[in-house]
């Protein structure tokens, strides 16, 4: 694109457009002239038509005229102006709660106007309320729009009607100049309009384009442009890992007896599958560019001693070691795990989460900063500012689905300054659908753990309704009798983590009280780290029978004897969430048991969703099935679908679009080179400062 390209013009060139309402629009993402373009409506109005008053019903907004036969300002209750126009078909009120005396003045009987308004039934019959009006001079006047009218998402003190006028001008100066990146061949094939037909078509659409079809997402303009932005965010994270290709990164190398000791002091023989991924591993630590890869394993498949075994070939090379886990109870269970594992090691473990001790924390800063801890564990408390490695090398971040995939871009930029760039191993155990990956991770090379270790029996799962609560209750007695353990799982909307906490605690009371042989105790996610710790403590070395948790347990507890869980309510929570709760039992050797206590009566769709959890204990197909019946934004975390910013692309109306992405991605990868910034920049802007390093 040439210098005067007038698309990339900041808004305030536009006639109307001050530098007050530039800096409120910014809020929006719109900073240029093509910005605003891409600003597309939320909704739409139709004042194509006038509609005869005697027609009108409630909660319809129309555009109707008539002329003023009565009008008062009624000082009752709040002060309104009321007018009543007529149209010899019938008459209907408009009411007004704040009128300014020109108002007053112009709306007086006589006067002919156009109003557009949602219509409202009122105990005096239909009326409009503070009605969009119009008044009608002549004869000749115009009053209906030529094209259904754009409604479009706002921001504190930018009226309507100045981003419409903008948006007007925008479309004039800019639709010359916009350049259709998509090839023709693709248009043709998916029976998409171009660029400016698709813009044209969603900002001012004729009436004979539907509505509806515009509004739900089923208009090929819509379609197009959604697609382009899905495709954009694809290439973003594309382009992203061909760029981390040209980094250097340290090259790891081991030998054979450091490794063979390594896998002797194991308590197990590892997969084949995790030997697999191992080998994928050490092939691509010994490249000098930067591993990027994620592990996709269900819970339980062991991808833990993996990453330690990563760990080995970044510490065998001299290199640190940075482990970042999403709660503090996973990353003191690394903390366990990787001290057992390297206990032979003389290799130094230090812990940093965000409640250490200010003497704690400094001990272990300046551990890493020195180099003689080769080893973190942590929460992202690991990645503040002040946190400086001596010689980082790996960064292993463990269930990845939690963090966003600008975080993990910030990450990557640990260790620019000195030009070599980490290797980093991410792990996660909601395995996301293939066409979801697309956006998530297409700037990650993909291995997959698709073995359990040995001896695993799947966890029989039942779903049961919660009038049977007693008779659970009694189950847990006879369970407990045997020497086995449970854990009750209480959960809640996850937005209280109060509230979530509360129901805990009197259910502990309650389970306390209704078993008095039974050891019972509580975790939940408002307790201090350090109670909690030692409440999985006790729980591990079995002085506990009973464990009362909140959804905190979800990651991370390894507890082999407790083999039975009570989830409360779990037509609550995702599928996906709750396959990995259900993940902490069937870890041991004992045949395991999952119980569903819902409350009734329960949806359709939650029925049918606690069925596909009874069937199946595959973490894939479940995945698959969540993203089937609730949405991919149910399913990535609203966090994640947040931190995505989309424009037009709604992921749970336009998955259909994704299956496409990919392949049309390669094709412009390969013959259109040229259109791949300028599409990121259309539809990314500014948030890809992260693809830029
Ligand atoms: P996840 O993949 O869910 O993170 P973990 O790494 O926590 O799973 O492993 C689950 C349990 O299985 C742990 O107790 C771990 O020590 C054990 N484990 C891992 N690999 C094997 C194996 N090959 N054979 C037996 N047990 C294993
Ligand atoms: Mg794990």
């Amino acid at each position: 694109m040439s210098g005067q390209d007038l698309s990339q013009q900041p808004v305030e060139t536009l006639a109307g457009v001050g530098r007050q309402t530039a800096a409120r629009l910014e809020k929006l993402g719109i900073r240029t002239v093509s910005d605003l373009v891409f600003h597309l409506p939320l909704r739409y109005e139709d004042r194509t038509k006038v509609h005869p008053i005697r027609t009108l019903q409630p909660a319809k907004a129309v555009l109707v005229t008539g002329v003023i036969d009565w009008a008062e300002v009624l000082p009752r209750g709040r002060k309104s102006l009321i007018v009543r126009i007529s149209d010899g078909t019938g008459h209907i009120s408009l009411r007004f709660f704040h009128f300014t005396a020109r108002q007053q003045q112009q709306l007086i009987v006589g006067t002919r106007l156009s109003c557009f308004a949602e219509v409202r039934q009122s105990y005096a019959g239909l009326e409009m309320v503070h009605p969009d009006y119009a008044i009608i001079a002549g004869d000749a006047a115009i009053i209906t729009e030529p094209h259904l009218t754009p409604v479009y998402p706002l921001t504190e003190g930018v009226h309507q009607a100045v981003l419409r006028k903008a948006i007007k001008q925008a479309l004039s100066l800019c639709i010359p100049q916009l350049t259709d990146w998509l090839p023709a061949s693709l248009l043709r094939q998916y029976h998409y309009p171009n660029l400016t037909e698709a813009l044209m078509t969603l900002h001012a659409p004729d009436e004979t384009v539907a509505m509806t079809a515009l509004q739900n997402g089923e208009s090929p303009a819509l379609k197009r442009l959604a697609f382009e932005e899905l495709l954009a965010h694809h290439l973003s994270l594309r382009l992203s890992k061909d760029r981390s290709r040209s980094w250097q990164a340290p090259v790891f190398s081991i030998d054979d007896p450091t490794r063979q000791h390594f896998l002797k002091n194991l308590p197990f023989d590892l997969t084949c599958a995790q030997q697999r991924v191992i080998a994928e591993i050490s092939h691509d630590c010994r490249q000098r560019h930067p591993m990027l890869r994620l592990i996709q394993g269900d819970v339980g498949s062991g991808k833990t001693v993996v990453s330690a075994y990563t760990a080995l070939l970044a510490l065998a090379s001299g290199y640190q070691v940075a482990v970042m886990a999403p709660t503090e109870l996973l990353a003191e269970q690394h903390l366990r795990n990787f001290t057992g594992w390297f206990d032979s090691f003389q290799t130094r473990i230090v812990y940093l989460t965000g409640h250490l001790k200010a003497s704690a924390r400094k001990a272990a800063l300046e551990a890493l900063e020195q180099g003689s801890a080769g080893i973190a564990i942590g929460t992202h408390a690991l990645f503040q500012e002040n946190v400086n490695f001596h010689k980082l090398g790996l960064i292993i971040i463990d269930e990845q689905h939690r963090f966003g995939v600008h975080q993990r871009m910030a990450l990557r930029d640990k260790g620019a300054e000195t030009g070599i760039r980490p290797h980093q191993l991410v792990m996660t155990a909601t395995p996301i659908p293939r066409t979801l990956a697309m956006l998530q991770y297409s700037d990650l090379d993909i291995s997959v753990i698709d073995e359990l270790p040995p001896g695993r029996k799947p966890t029989v799962t039942t779903v049961i309704p919660a009038q049977r609560r007693v008779e659970v209750m009694a189950r847990i007695q006879h369970w407990t009798e045997q020497g086995k353990q449970a854990y009750w799982v209480c959960t809640l909307i996850e937005e209280s983590e109060v509230l979530q906490c509360e129901a805990a605690e009197k259910t502990a009371r309650q389970l306390t009280q209704a078993l008095p042989d039974t050891r019972v105790a509580l975790v939940h996610g408002r307790m201090k780290s350090a109670e909690k710790e030692a409440v999985m403590q006790a729980f591990k070395q079995h002085e506990i029978d009973l464990l009362v948790a909140t959804t905190v347990i979800e990651v991370g507890v390894d507890v082999p004897n407790a083999s039975l869980m009570i989830i409360e309510n779990p037509e609550r929570l995702g599928l996906s969430q709750l396959h990995q709760l259900r993940g902490r039992v069937g870890r041991g050797s004992d045949e395991s048991f999952c119980l569903l206590l819902y409350q009734s009566p329960l949806s359709q769709t939650a029925r049918h969703r606690l069925a596909v959890l009874k069937d199946s204990n595959d973490g894939f197909v479940i995945a698959e099935k969540d993203l089937e019946l609730r949405g991919p934004g149910e399913l990535l975390g609203t966090r994640q679908t947040g931190q995505m910013h989309f424009k037009i692309a709604d992921l749970a109306r336009d998955t259909a679009l994704l299956d496409n992405v990919e392949s049309v991605a390669d094709n412009l990868i390969q013959h259109s080179p040229q259109a791949l910034q300028p599409l990121i920049q259309r539809w990314l802007g500014e948030t890809t400062h992260y693809a830029e390093v």
